[in-house]
């Protein structure tokens, strides 16, 4: 099921980040298609992996984001879509 402008469908709630071996912190959005793409497959919760043939993601649920102070490096806002 795709959304209505083509992209794959987004299970992660609003706010969800993801932050790699490096450190880097980026939202879906930001994170690349592979990320987008198997965050549109499943569902993650806080500490899952979601390994890509670029990364390895460990995945921040929107309280653990909000309670931490997270922001995404690219668009510096806390996990928007
Ligand atoms: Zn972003």
């Amino acid at each position: 099921m795709a959304t209505p402008d083509g992209r794959p469908p987004d299970l992660q709630p609003a706010g969800t980040l993801y932050i790699n071996q490096g450190g880097r912190v980026t939202c879906t959005t930001h994170g690349g298609g592979y990320l987008q793409a198997a965050a549109g497959q499943q569902r993650y919760v806080d500490g899952d992996h979601i390994t890509t043939p670029l990364d390895d993601w460990e995945v921040f649920s929107p309280e653990v984001v909000a309670e931490d102070g997270l922001e995404c490096e690219t668009c510096a806002r806390g996990g928007h879509r």
